[in-house]
């Protein structure tokens, strides 16, 4: 605890609506405070949409993609505008990552290292799209006389609708917005109530970049309010959503009645499938981190490990011994490995979990305990647990591992399956076969093998079942946020 937190007063972006390239307060005048997690302190008073606001916000943004200047943007000219976005993200990491580290809690230089180059590189990977949105053409047979062939065209879609999780605010951000932008639509974002600023200082840094005013608007907000008013707006042409498997399905309901295209991630309870061959001096640290990092607060953490009856000891060891290694503190320091719990809420919500455990007698073998000090900090935990109990079946969202034994693989994949969620999994064997058929069996959107990981833009991202519909990134991400347009030619 030598370092001083560095003075950040002086970086944060104004914490008010930005609608059509311009700053404002919200119609009602309505506020409310950021909290940095791991002081308790008040961060900044943050401007808090109404739907009044939303109601501008879409306007501002149909304006750019129906005849407005956006939408005479040519592809190679978005390619240009996001390539600089992504030189001025990386330029700005510092300053993004510590609005991060202020807003929820994370580590500094985890942002640094990891988030911010990851959300450059998707603007990058994405710019590259931006001119290549092509279409198909097929010769038709002819009918009658008449001889005839047809295309395809892709479109933009139009106004996304973004809603943001507070986990990787930048991150999650340039997923939605790089695909979108590239494929020429406009957006309005609304982003978590704790993780408002970091998205601003990304608005600004876009118009930097040559984004026309309007293209891109930010409705910091209340869920209930801003968000559920964004969700249901008429001017929006799909909406796009990450967080809770709650609020999820209401987004969903909405989006059915309306006919709007919708994509959801939602988290997800994954497993970790550690076989008796796996390398497991390779494997540990993957799973540690799995279940650590960021305070378990990732969508794609890897909170059920199952490990063959052979080496669940070892593997119980392994992790007991990370958890013991873990530097606790100030999101500031380089010597921290975990940060704070981004609110009083989840603090509280991981807090039950860990006790609805020991109560349904799942064995606590490490941490479980929230830190004597101001701000919120829970110690890595670990417990022996069936499949059933409840923290194995949850989301948690804290740093809470369940580690499962098995006895063959059959019973591995069966239990992995074993739950309502299906966004992620990992297996780590040293046997190429094995891999590649239990990933097969795997009822999930993305399987790592021999690691756990951030995706990469050039790959589709997204969930099965009560882990979200859709996918971002990749050709799915850029194809999604455009409409095919059929024509038929008669000659
Ligand atoms: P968490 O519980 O992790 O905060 P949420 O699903 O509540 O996850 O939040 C994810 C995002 O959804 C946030 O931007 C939040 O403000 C927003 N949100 C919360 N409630 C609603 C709602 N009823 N309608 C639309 N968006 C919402």
């Amino acid at each position: 605890m030598s370092e001083p937190t560095p003075d950040l007063r002086y970086q944060l972006p104004d914490p008010t609506l930005r609608i059509g390239g311009k700053y404002r307060r919200a119609h009602e005048g309505a506020t409310y405070e950021s909290i940095n997690p791991a002081t308790e302190q008040r961060v900044s008073v943050i401007a808090a949409a109404g739907p009044a606001d939303v109601d501008e916000a879409v306007s501002a943004a149909r304006r750019q993609v129906d005849g407005g200047a956006w939408s005479r943007v040519s592809g190679a000219e978005r390619g240009r505008i996001l390539t600089r976005a992504a030189d001025l993200i990386e330029a700005d990491a510092q300053t993004l990552a510590a609005l991060e580290a202020v807003e929820m809690g994370k580590l500094f230089h985890d942002s640094v290292e990891g988030d911010i180059p990851a959300a450059a590189a998707a603007f990058r990977h994405f710019a590259g799209w931006a001119d290549k949105v092509t279409g198909t053409t097929a010769l038709l047979p002819d009918f009658g006389p008449q001889r005839r062939f047809g295309y395809t065209i892709r479109q933009p879609l139009g106004v996304l609708g973004a809603i943001l999780p507070w986990n990787n605010p930048v991150l999650i951000a340039a997923w939605k917005l790089a695909p979108a932008l590239a494929a020429g639509c406009s957006a309005v974002v609304k982003p978590a109530e704790d993780a408002a600023l970091s998205t601003l200082r990304l608005a600004e840094l876009l118009a930097e970049a040559g984004l026309p005013d309007g293209v891109l608007n930010v409705v910091p907000g209340l869920g209930p309010v801003a968000g559920a008013a964004l969700a249901a707006h008429p001017g929006i042409d799909k909406i796009s959503f990450t967080g809770s498997y709650r609020v999820g399905r209401g987004i969903q309901s909405l989006a059915g009645d309306s006919f709007r295209k919708v994509t959801l991630e939602l988290g997800g309870k994954a497993p970790q499938l550690v076989f008796d061959d796996a390398d497991l001096e390779l494997a540990m640290p993957w799973i540690a981190m799995g279940n650590f990092y960021h305070q378990g607060q990732v969508c794609a953490a890897g909170t059920r490990v199952l490990a063959h009856e052979s080496v669940v000891d070892q593997v119980t060891e392994g992790l007991i011994e990370a958890a013991r290694q873990a530097t606790i503190g100030d999101p500031f320091l380089p010597m921290s490995t975990m940060g704070a719990i981004v609110n009083a809420r989840q603090t509280e919500q991981i807090l039950r979990y860990i006790e609805i455990g020991r109560g349904e007698g799942a064995t606590l073998l490490a941490g479980g305990r929230r830190l004597d000090r101001p701000g919120y900090f829970i110690e890595p935990t670990v417990f022996r647990t069936t499949n059933d109990h409840t923290i194995a079946k949850e989301e948690i969202f804290g740093p809470v591992a369940s580690v499962i034994s098995f006895k063959t693989t059959d019973e591995a994949v069966q239990l992995a399956n074993a739950t309502k969620y299906g966004l992620n999994a990992m297996v780590y064997t040293s046997d190429l076969s094995r891999a590649v058929s239990v990933t097969e069996r795997l009822r999930v959107g993305t399987v790592w093998v021999n690691g756990w990981g951030v995706p990469d833009p050039s790959l589709p991202w997204g969930g099965r079942a009560a882990s979200g519909i859709g996918r971002e990134l990749g050709r799915s991400g850029i194809e999604g946020d455009t409409e095919e347009k059929t024509v038929h030619i008669g000659l």
